[in-house]
């Protein structure tokens, strides 16, 4: 099969040849019909990421279709149209057994653990825990991004945020989960402060939704007076959905009493230890969650609202390219801030132009 391939971390990847992967005994391999481009991509091809050993292929929100299964594999067969989460359980741990495969103690993640979805075939562990059905009506494009960006956000917002009609919900960070946050937290009826630093990213985030922007570029000391102007003493409820000290900082600082902060831009160490303003979060009752992707079991609520048109998460989509131009846009996430998301198309081949 055609792969995006990396033997080297921070040196630009190749698309090659490799060997086509065989499923495990509980295992799929899915023919990849589209492949979103995160951020968490770029940090792996960075070399943030321990799990990673090298040669790699990246990419861990696909969606597609099964190839093949191994003999112990129940409920999926060849041809099903399916995504997973980005968060692989194993089915068997503690955490599992609670119904908390999104922790899962012996979770394996495509594109991070073992090799992901720039490529034709991934393969997936434990397929009965992991795959979730893709209706006829959703595209692999729309699909792909489920299973990382919409369905972390999802659980943010509505399962670890508790979010309520008519609550002030801020969201740091505007790239693929912000946004995602934004038009879910608008749905569910809040009003929404976006806050980014790039104006195309929060004219997305206006278009989906937001009630409010702030462009953190325009406040040399932060965004948090203007997010506690505009919200009449701070949010209720507010994420960190770019991951970085200053964000997780700022969203702690712009809630009200009793607010709550989900951190959901993964920390990478590379940052530095992140400081959480502690002394206000007990002065003010704060609470301070995580979120870490989206158990297969919990996907039905998403998706009911994914099919009857209230989330959209097609419109997150900006733009589909091919495995050829996969190194080049992975490259590039570290420097150009991006608005909207991209996604591969490992069955579209270059045009002249390309
Ligand atoms: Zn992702
Ligand atoms: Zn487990």
């Amino acid at each position: 099969m055609r792969a995006v391939v990396f033997e080297e971390f921070g040196r630009e990847a190749r698309v090659r040849e490799v060997p086509d992967p065989t499923p495990s005994t509980a295992g799929a391999v899915i023919r990849v019909g589209a492949t979103g481009l995160c951020r968490s991509d770029w940090h792996g091809w960075k070399g943030h990421d321990p799990d990673i050993v090298l040669p790699h292929v990246p990419g861990h929100e696909l969606a597609g279709v099964v190839e093949a299964v191994g003999p112990d594999v129940r409920n999926w067969r060849p041809g099903d149209r399916v995504t997973v989460p980005f968060v692989c359980a194993c089915g068997r741990c503690a955490a599992c057994a609670e119904g908390a495969q999104q922790v899962c103690e012996r979770q394996t993640q495509p594109g991070f653990t073992h090799w992901g979805s720039f490529a034709e075939f991934v393969a997936i562990e434990q397929a009965d825990v992991n795959l979730v059905a893709v209706p006829e009506e959703l595209s692999f494009a729309t699909a792909a991004g489920l299973g990382c960006r919409f369905a972390t956000a999802f659980r943010a917002v509505v399962g670890q945020g508790r979010v309520a009609p008519g609550e002030w919900v801020a969201v740091h960070g505007c790239g693929g989960v912000g946004l995602s946050a934004v038009m879910i937290a608008a749905a569910a009826g809040a009003r929404v402060v976006a806050v980014d630093v790039s104006p195309g990213a929060l004219e997305l985030a206006k278009a989906l939704g937001a009630a409010e922007c702030v462009d953190a570029s325009a406040h040399p000391s932060g965004p948090v007076t203007a997010i506690r102007d505009l919200t009449g003493g701070g949010a209720h409820l507010s994420l960190d959905a770019l991951g970085s000290p200053a964000t997780c900082a700022a969203s702690v600082d712009g809630l009200r009493r009793r607010g709550r902060h989900v951190q959901v831009g993964l920390l990478p160490a590379a940052a530095g230890e992140t400081v959480v303003p502690m002394a206000r979060v007990i002065g003010l009752e704060l609470e301070i969650l995580g979120s870490h992707g989206m158990a297969a079991h919990d996907y039905p609520p998403m998706m009911d609202m994914v099919r009857a048109g209230t989330l959209r998460p097609d419109l997150l989509v900006t733009s589909t390219i091919t495995l050829d131009a996969a190194p080049a846009a992975l490259a590039a996430m570290g420097t150009v801030p991006g608005a909207g998301v991209t996604v591969i198309d490992p069955a579209q081949r270059p045009t002249e132009e390309d």
